[in-house]
Order: C-alpha cells, then structure tokens, then sequence
C-alpha cells in the first residue's frame, strides 16, 4: 500500500532522511519510532504531499506522491503532529470543511460527524466555537476529521497527544478495527508501551536511516532485550547519556544544598 524508495531530503546541511527504503502492507499497524530530530515527521510530510523529496520515489495505493498527488490526497488522513485546527469553527463546521473538500456529500458529512461526536464524547460540544476547547478535545476533533472521508491510508503522529485515558482506549480500538478492515495505519509515537502493544510492525529510525525492522518479538529476539524501550535505547541511546544525566542531576543538587 505504500512504497518508498530511496527517499533523502536534507534542509540545508541538516540531511533529514538518507535514502529511506520501505514497504507496507495494506492492514498494516506499522509503528515508526526513532529519536528527536531522526527523520519521522519529515517521512509523513514528504508522502503526505507537504514537502517534495529531494530525490527518490514513493507510492500510495499505487499512486506516485508526486506526479499523481491528488490521488494521494484523496486515500489518505492526516493527523499531524501539531494542531492543524481553525479554532473560530464549531466541530461541526470544520467537519464540514474537511468534508467538502473530500468532496463528501452533507449527508454524509453530518452522519459521519454525529457519529464521531458520539464516540469522542463530543455530542454536546459539536455547534460551539473550538477556541474554549482543551487540547484534549481538540485532538479529538482532529482524529475525527482525519478519517471523514475513510481513507485507505492513515498517517498518525503522536496521536493520542492530550487524550485522557478513556480517549486512549478509544483511538486504539478504532485503529485497530481499522486495520481489520484492511486499512494501513503509519503511527509514529515516542509512546512505546503503546506501539508495542498495538504494532504489527516496528521501524526504529535513527538519524534518517532504518537502524531496525520487524515485529515487536523478532527486535527484542535480535537485540536480546526484554522490552521494546530496551530495544530502542539499545539501538538509539548514546552508551553514556544515562551516566552523563546521573552526574548533571547529582551537580544540581549540590549546588542547592550550598547557601
Ligand atoms: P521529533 O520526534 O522530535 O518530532 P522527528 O523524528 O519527527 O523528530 P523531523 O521533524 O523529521 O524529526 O526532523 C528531522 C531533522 O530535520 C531534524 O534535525 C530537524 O531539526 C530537521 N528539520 C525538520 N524540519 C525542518 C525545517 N523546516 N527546517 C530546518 N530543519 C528541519
């Protein structure tokens, strides 16, 4: 369902993705994890249709991302990483806005709306304005608004941002579900015990480059370790930050204690 290959983009000397190979199934759970800064958002920007690759190629359901983008468009969502809301509109009109512009029909656009506002707990909240809203409820909004048109593709980063537990609950069970159905689900998380409880699959990126491939139990089996915190720390970590965090933390409570 989605096809890179040897994708690079640099933002000036900063090279982001260094020839990035991979494919994903249709009903695929494909976690993809990776350290601050190694490469995850640019990956969802560039297939996404936001930002053009510097060199390399992808597909989504067949499509090239850059000479058929419009095809993209239309087979996937997007929750992006950080709010992409008009928070003058209700939920209601920004549905609506979403909708329209996947050419969704009113009717469907409001049965799909009150059905999303009655899973998220929103049903008395859809005609207000968004600007009162929490950040929690927000994102909510944002879930709902990306899965409007049900796309084939759902691209989601660091999701559960600001739910509370019940939301939690919730967006696992729809994503699940929707992989069920065959949908193909990209989620980047530094959530691990979430990943790993949820992903069929897990890409660990480091530095613009697959550091690791495969399922939860296959990276731990590989690396020896017992947990997929463990794997990544192993694969990521910098063998002397913990110490180097140990010595900063005993540094600042000494000079407390000094008058
Ligand atoms: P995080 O986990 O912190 O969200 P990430 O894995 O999503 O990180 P990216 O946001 O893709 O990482 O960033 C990859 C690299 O590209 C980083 O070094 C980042 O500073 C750089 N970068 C990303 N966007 C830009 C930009 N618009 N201009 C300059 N550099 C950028």
């Amino acid at each position: 369902m989605i096809s890179i290959v040897g994708v690079t983009k640099s933002y000036g000397s900063i090279k982001a993705l260094g020839g990035l190979t991979l494919e994903i199934p249709s009903g695929q759970i494909f976690g993809y994890l990776g350290p601050n800064g190694a490469g995850k958002t640019t990956t969802v920007k560039i297939l996404s249709g936001m930002i053009p690759p510097d060199s390399g190629t992808a597909r989504i359901a067949g499509f090239d991302i850059t000479r058929h983008a419009l095809e993209v468009k239309k087979r996937i969502g997007v929750v992006p990483e950080s709010g992409a809301l008009y928070e003058s509109l209700t939920p209601a009109e920004y549905w609506e806005f979403a909708g329209r512009l996947y050419h969704l029909d009113q009717q469907t656009i409001s049965r799909r709306g009150q059905e999303f506002a009655e899973l998220f707990g929103l049903k008395d909240r859809i005609a207000e304005r968004m600007n009162g809203f929490s950040k929690g409820m927000k994102q909510r909004v944002v879930i709902a608004s990306a899965l409007l048109h049900n796309p084939d593709v759902v691209f989601l980063d660091e999701p559960l941002n600001g739910l509370d537990a019940n939301a939690v609950l919730i967006v696992k069970e729809l994503i699940r579900s929707l992989a069920k159905k065959g949908k193909t689900v990209f989620y980047c998380s530094h959530i691990l015990e979430v990943v790993e409880k949820l992903c069929d699959r897990v890409v660990i990126l480091d530095s613009g480059v697959v550091a690791a491939d495969g399922s939860v139990a296959s990276l731990k089996r590989m690396t020896r370790r017992t947990s997929l915190e463990a794997v990544f720390s192993k694969l990521t970590q910098d063998p002397e930050a913990k110490d180097a965090a140990r010595v900063l933390a005993e540094k600042l409570a000494g000079e407390k204690q000094k008058p």
